[in-house]
């Protein structure tokens, strides 16, 4: 599988022109990364999962910006997975040089890769959604990575609370759950695991999944 993308620029699958659900409190421009190197069951939109070049441009994003100038507060990145691109530091920096805050959803999949990000200024987001998904020794069930790869994405959410102490970059750590399903009987031990770095658990329910958690169409 794919880890991580060796396209230039940042690949972008998708844009929301304005929204006031990607970043609580903040109206913005989100748009999608093309590519995640997780298998998620619930994914409610695996088109985004397979690295390619992406439908846009990012100029296209920053376009929209100047545009939206006075009326947005900022850019949200989503994903797919941001982080999986090598662009992803410059196109922060090139949002944040235009005057605009940055807000990133991440997976926290390669944390190395995130703390690079959090370290400089100008890289760094002013907010980040981190999805923890699962504790580690449910995350294979949950993304379909590997146990050692479970293990590694777990600094993530030390590393955020870190910079956030450090800096003050705002941060919200989400979970997904599905009725009866492995995160949501185990929700109260996660809480808890999230609760040590100083941040309460968002839980949001999976949209459009059957009863075993994996995305259906018609559901
Ligand atoms: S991290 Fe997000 S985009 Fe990737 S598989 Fe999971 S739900 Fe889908």
């Amino acid at each position: 599988m794919t880890t991580e993308s060796t396209e230039l620029g940042l690949p972008v699958a998708g844009i929301i022109p304005f929204s006031a659900t990607d970043w609580p409190g903040r109206l913005t421009v989100t748009m999608f990364t093309q590519g995640c190197p997780w298998r998620c069951i619930y994914c409610h939109n695996p088109t985004l999962q397979q690295v390619s070049a992406g439908a846009h441009d990012f100029s296209e994003v920053t376009t929209l910006l100047e545009h939206r100038r006075g009326l947005i507060d900022g850019l949200v990145i989503s994903g797919g997975e941001p982080t999986m691109h090598r662009a992803l530091p410059g196109a922060v920096r090139e949002v944040h040089q235009r005057g605009f805050q940055v807000g990133l959803h991440t997976c926290g999949y390669a944390p190395i890769r995130l703390a690079a990000l959090l370290d400089d200024e100008s890289t760094r987001p002013d907010w980040i959604g981190l999805d923890v998904k699962a504790q580690v020794s449910d995350l294979p069930g949950v993304v379909g990575c590997t146990p050692s790869a479970a293990a590694r994405s777990t600094a993530a959410l030390s590393i955020v609370a870190e910079a956030a102490a450090r800096t003050g970059m705002e941060v919200q750590v989400r979970t997904t759950v599905w009725a009866g399903g492995v995160v949501e009987r185990n929700l109260a031990a996660l809480r808890d695991h999230v609760a040590e770095y100083g941040f309460d658990l968002v839980v949001q329910q999976a949209r459009g999944v059957g009863p075993d958690g994996h995305y259906r169409v018609s559901a």
